[in-house]
């Protein structure tokens, strides 16, 4: 590039939109003025002895000096450089026609040797100009200067652009990377945070706000433990500042599956599991720390309930008397939920007995009194209401009385009592105290429902086995025998079936195979059931209470409940009774008697029949449960009451059934001092007849 006359440029070039974006790529508009051009400006003014040199970029219609020597040119020719992409020399301004009547003539510059400044890919952005307030022949030794100049100028700007977009593209990824690692961080359910290399923390996920309750705060590592209520797996003893996870992190120690739990006063304490990393640089420079924290409460919990569920289960099956069952019981729950001491009461007449009681190592037991009666203390109390009660400081409360020296000695603070239920009667009460105050848990209570449900089921069938044991010797040894043995693995397998059902955590196989077990050992259940209820009403054993009460109702209430087995059959069900039906009978005996023959019918007639049940007094009450079923074959009408006895055609048909419901119903009937027998029916099916004593007053 040749020292040329400046030429007008091609139009537009000042305004050119690409040479407009280079220029602001630069980052050097309206920045002001840089060191290094300024250097290059006086190396300029001064090799060339004269006062002004000006470094300008020239815009569409503006200009920024970025480096300058001596005092500022209001006007220079630099943007005849620009426009014409070329340098421009001009010795005499006054008499130099391509800038005539320029302001810059006016401003002093006389003599103007000005050379463009490029950008990388060749657009003019700024002119390197010298300056000289007298007429000047630019010789080609100075001009070869200034052109060098020029050159080193560019390479300046070239740089600045270049550092401009390092910075932007920097910051602009740093944003990107913090937004995006923050919309990570808030999108999970544990929480993390970070600490500095000052031991700060700097970093707080949502989950850890959630956990925590605050944001960021900046408090020293020491009060970590006691600001954030941290406390070892025990729940009670406050974490040290060096044993706080970030704090260890931050030390350099790498921290794996720790546990903590964290205890604010009057909330929930809630059970993590902690990871801590030191955060350092690959060559080992220490930035800080990061921890994460995962919630593992409900996990926790899920696992103490199912292991107490199990426990409990363990100690039923094996348990060799309900007294040993219920002691068990208690020793299951009181150490699976760590709680202090645990007892078992059981109701008598008019007492309830402290029969069983456990204490955990270090924990005393207040032992007396032995009995209270019905309402007093809080045993007395749980029998009385028949619910449970959870009192979170048992000193506070006067049902306390009777023992509260004891409990205040022993250190004990809360008391949770349940009722211990079989079908609708209590047979006890559980109830455990607390060596720290625990507030009421609906989910607790839950597990102890469950947990007394099952053990009243279990001493229930204890009682039965129990009396069944007795009848052996009685009267039907075989029966009796048969009864207990079966009884025992019945109870064992019920008790584990019912505890496997109640685990959320069975796969739908699992569960299946679990049901089955389930309902058929219920099935054996009720088969043993049967057969003891037969034996009892047969020794005379099962007491019979009659008392007058209307046939009619009990009619109705017995066919309401056969109807859904009815409608499934699209079987017609009538009733023929007189509302006044006075019965002398036991209701919760006849009630069975009614079921069995009405099922019966049901059950031994196929769809679209119809079963009939006629009640009428004459002198005695007589009901009729009349069917248009299979019938009894010719010939076994007289065995349908023995036991275990199934008619041919009921067999052949598949049709489930013991032979015992006919069995109890006619020991039942016979109780009554009544009678009952089976007939064909008029057309087809059967009619059975029970005739029972009337109720005279
Ligand atoms: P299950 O029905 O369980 O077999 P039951 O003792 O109730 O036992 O009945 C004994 C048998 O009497 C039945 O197996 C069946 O053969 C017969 N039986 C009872 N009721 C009827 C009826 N309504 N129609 C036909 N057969 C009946």
């Amino acid at each position: 590039m040749g020292p040329t006359a400046g030429t007008t440029g091609a139009d537009g070039r000042l305004s050119d939109a690409v040479r407009l974006r280079r220029l602001g790529e630069t980052g050097m508009l309206g920045q002001g003025r840089y060191p290094s051009l300024d250097r290059l400006a006086r190396a300029a003014a001064h090799q060339l002895r004269t006062a002004r040199a000006v470094v300008s970029l020239v815009g569409a219609d503006s200009r920024t000096v970025a480096g300058q020597s001596g005092p500022p040119a209001e006007h220079t020719f630099c943007r005849l450089v620009v426009d014409s992409d070329a340098p421009v020399l001009v010795c005499d301004a006054r008499t130099d026609d391509r800038v005539a009547g320029h302001p810059a003539t006016a401003g002093g510059v006389i003599a103007y040797a000005g050379f463009p400044i490029r950008s990388p890919d060749g657009y003019p952005l700024a002119a390197f100009g010298v300056l000289d307030d007298r007429p000047r022949d630019w010789e080609p030794r100075e001009l070869l200067l200034i052109e060098d100049l020029a050159a080193a100028a560019e390479s300046e700007m070239a740089h600045a652009a270049s550092e401009k977009r390092l910075r932007e593209r920097l910051e602009q990824g740093d944003e990107h990377e913090r937004a995006f690692l923050q919309a990570l961080l808030d999108s999970l359910d544990t929480g993390v945070g970070a600490c500095d290399e000052d031991g700060r923390l700097t970093l707080f996920n949502q989950a850890l706000r959630d956990i925590h309750g605050t944001g960021a705060a900046d408090l020293p590592a020491e009060d970590w433990p006691r600001a954030y209520d941290l406390y070892h797996p025990d729940g009670r003893t406050l974490l040290r500042p060096d044993e706080v996870p970030l704090a260890q992190a931050y030390a350099g120690k790498r921290v794996d599956h720790a546990e903590l739990v964290i205890a604010p006063a009057g909330e929930a304490p809630r059970r993590f599991t902690v990871n801590a990393r030191p955060l350092e640089t690959p060559d080992g420079q220490r930035l800080g720390a990061v921890v994460a924290m995962h919630d593992i409460t409900e996990q926790r919990r899920a696992e103490t309930f199912r292991e107490v569920r199990l426990a409990v289960a363990r100690g039923l099956a094996d348990s060799h008397s309900a007294g040993e069952a219920a002691d068990r019981t208690v020793a299951a729950v009181g150490a699976g939920l760590e709680w202090a001491v645990g007892e078992f009461w059981q109701i008598g007449t008019d007492a309830i007995t402290r029969v069983g009681s456990w204490a955990a190592p270090g924990h005393g037991i207040p032992d007396r009194p032995q009995h209270v009666r019905r309402g007093e203390g809080l045993a007395g109390h749980i029998w009385a209401s028949d619910s449970e009660l959870w009192l979170p400081e048992v000193l506070d409360d006067p049902r306390t009385v009777l023992r509260a020296a004891q409990v205040r000695a022993a250190g004990l603070h809360s008391a949770i009592g349940v009722p211990v239920r079989s079908d609708d009667r209590v047979l006890g009460v559980l109830l455990f105290f607390t060596a720290v105050p625990l507030e009421p848990d609906p989910d607790v209570l839950d597990l102890l429902d469950g947990v007394c449900a099952h053990l009243g089921r279990h001493m229930e069938r204890r009682r039965a086995e129990e009396l069944a044991l007795e009848l052996a010797r009685v009267k039907d040894e075989l029966v009796g025998m048969v009864s207990h043995e079966l009884r025992n693995p019945l109870s064992a397998i019920r008790s584990y079936s019912e505890t496997l059902l109640d685990d959320p955590a069975l796969t739908g196989e699992q569960r299946h195979l679990a049901e089955v077990i389930d309902r058929r050992s219920t099935h054996m259940q009720h088969l043993v059931d049967d057969l003891l209820d037969l034996a009892r009403l047969e020794a005379g054993q099962m007491s019979i209470d009659p008392q007058p009460l209307s046939a009619a109702r009990l009619i109705r209430e017995t066919v309401q409940a056969q109807r859904p087995a009815a409608e499934a059959k699209q079987l017609t069900v009538t009733v023929d009774a007189p509302r006044h039906l006075p019965v002398l009978a036991d209701p919760v005996r006849l009630r069975q008697v009614l079921d069995n023959l009405v099922s019966n019918a049901v059950k031994y007639t196929p769809e679209g029949g119809a079963v009939t049940v006629t009640a009428r007094l004459t002198g005695d009450v007589v009901i009729e449960v009349a069917d248009t079923g299979i019938g009894v074959p010719p010939g076994e009408h007289h065995r349908l009451f023995d036991r275990f006895f199934r008619a041919s055609n009921a067999v052949r048909k598949g049709t489930k059934g013991t032979g015992l419901g006919l069995a109890i119903t006619k020991a039942i009937v016979d109780a009554h001092g009544g009678h009952i027998s089976a007939a064909p029916a008029a057309t087809a099916g059967s009619v059975f007849t029970v005739v029972l004593p009337a109720s005279h007053d």
